[in-house]
């Protein structure tokens, strides 16, 4: 070993066991994690190494780093609007993030990015697929830049979903202020400057751009969703949107299109192991069974689409046929507990008590919390704790009397809900949450510039 490895080597010691994110028994790991030069070298046995940084992992259960695969950071300074807490999805869209776009300027959108990314990483979660669709002539700042700064300080892996629209849903009342829409050359034109600029293909990337239109049904023409597909394919991009999440979109393709939407999206190349999600709550069968032929992910957000009144979307069933099942937190609009911890709590809860007992395990949430959000980010290298993966590991401590009494302490960072406490996470080998807190984030002063902030959105 050379003095630079020894100088960057992290041991993970005395941990009570390890949830790696695999499916079956290789679910479970004992033991200690040897990390050299960002990746995991050993998991076992790991003798003490002179240089060797150790992080006591005592008491506490190690899983992969969590990744949210679909988000919507921005919101996290739109959490709990009056107008819209009890309301259904069109309305809160009218009352929440279209009445509020246009007075976002750079102070909100970062202190909204810090806010969500480090509420994320106390949760475990060290990256986050952050679909952004307020790209404004009228700002006077660029969105990607803000995001992928705060996610580079933080120290989180960040796929950036480049939202937008080429035209205007209508809602419930005529009175919103909906979004600028782009025709879809400018919209592929910027789509393409910023993947030049950020978008990394590696397996590995920190940084990656996906082409993510709000919607396939009211965000985009007809004609115009093979043309976007064929270019995010032709620039190397994945593809991603909201789909599903309410009968309204089974009820608008079935009046518009004679089909059910993901039959609509198979018929304009919009299906495919580069494609996922969010929510897909409404698909009967023939569409469970065509996501799964086809790879298309699912991004199940089971806290927001409960907090709308959405439903509960068929993940477990998705899963067991073999398709790509991702866990998400959605925007904290939508999502008051935007964080990955209560996500899993939220999505094992809700199976059971629609499905009986069997319907999902601890370890099937965890997976889907993981690995498949790794799948369906085509991160190869994360997901799982793994030699030769990347160290996005999280550390949950178990001290606190709430864990104490449990006969199987792994089941605890799904079963056991309420706040997580993060020992330590680390993102590519880097310690980005230790002793629970962030490394030089002031939370005091986070929290007072937010109070701010919302202070100016409303005033
Ligand atoms: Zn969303």
């Amino acid at each position: 070993m050379t003095e630079r490895a020894a100088a960057d080597a992290v041991i993970l010691r005395g941990a009570l066991g390890i949830l790696t994110g695999l499916a079956g028994p290789a679910a479970r790991a004992r033991g200690d994690i040897l990390i050299e030069g960002g990746r995991i070298a050993a998991v076992g046995a790991v003798p003490d190494r002179p240089g060797a940084r150790v992080l006591d992992a005592s008491g506490c259960v190690v899983t992969p780093g969590l990744v949210s695969a679909h988000h919507h950071l921005f919101q996290s300074m739109l959490k709990a609007v009056p107008a819209a807490m009890d309301a259904p999805l069109e309305t809160w869209l009218r009352c929440v993030p279209y009445t509020y776009w246009p007075r976002f300027d750079v102070e909100a959108l970062a202190v909204a990015a810090t806010v969500g990314m480090a509420e994320l990483l106390l949760s475990g979660c060290t990256t986050v697929a952050d679909h952004h669709y307020l790209f404004a002539d009228t700002y006077d700042y660029a969105p990607e830049a803000v995001l992928f700064e705060t996610a580079e300080r933080l120290g989180l892996r960040m796929a950036l979903l480049r939202g937008g629209t080429t035209r205007s849903r209508r809602f419930d009342t005529p009175d919103i202020v909906p979004t600028p829409n782009e025709r879809i050359d400018v919209m592929l034109r910027r789509v393409q400057d910023i993947a030049q600029r950020y978008h990394d293909p590696a397996p590995d990337a920190r940084r990656r751009v996906v082409l993510a239109p709000n919607t396939p049904t009211w965000g985009v023409a007809r004609d115009e969703l093979r043309p976007l597909a064929q270019a995010a394919r032709q620039m190397g991009l994945r593809l991603h949107s909201h789909l599903s999440e309410t009968q309204t979109y089974v009820t608008y393709c079935h009046e518009t299109y004679g089909m059910r939407p993901v039959q609509w999206l198979a018929d304009h190349d919009w299906l495919g192991p580069d494609v996922w999600f969010a929510h897909l709550v409404h698909v009967d069968a023939a569409e469970l069974s065509l996501l799964a032929a086809t790879g298309t992910g699912m991004a199940h957000c089971p806290q927001s689409n409960g907090r709308l009144g959405s439903g509960i979307a068929p993940a477990p069933a998705l899963d067991r046929m073999g398709g790509r099942v991702a866990l998400a937190a959605d925007g904290a609009a939508s999502n008051e507990a935007c964080d990955m911890i209560s996500e899993m709590h939220a999505a094992f809860l809700l199976h059971r008590a629609a499905g009986g007992p069997a319907a999902v395990t601890c370890d099937d949430v965890l997976r889907w919390a993981t690995a498949g959000g790794a799948a369906v980010l085509g991160l190869d290298a994360i997901g799982t704790i793994e030699v030769g993966k990347q160290a996005d590991i999280a550390v949950f401590d178990l001290t606190a009397p709430r864990y104490a009494g449990l006969h199987d302490p792994l089941v605890a960072p799904v079963a056991c809900g309420g706040g997580a406490r993060v020992r330590f996470a680390l993102c590519g080998g880097r310690v980005v949450v230790e002793d629970g807190a962030i490394p030089g984030l002031d939370h005091a002063a986070l929290a007072a510039r937010a109070g701010a902030v919302v202070r100016r959105l409303n005033a």
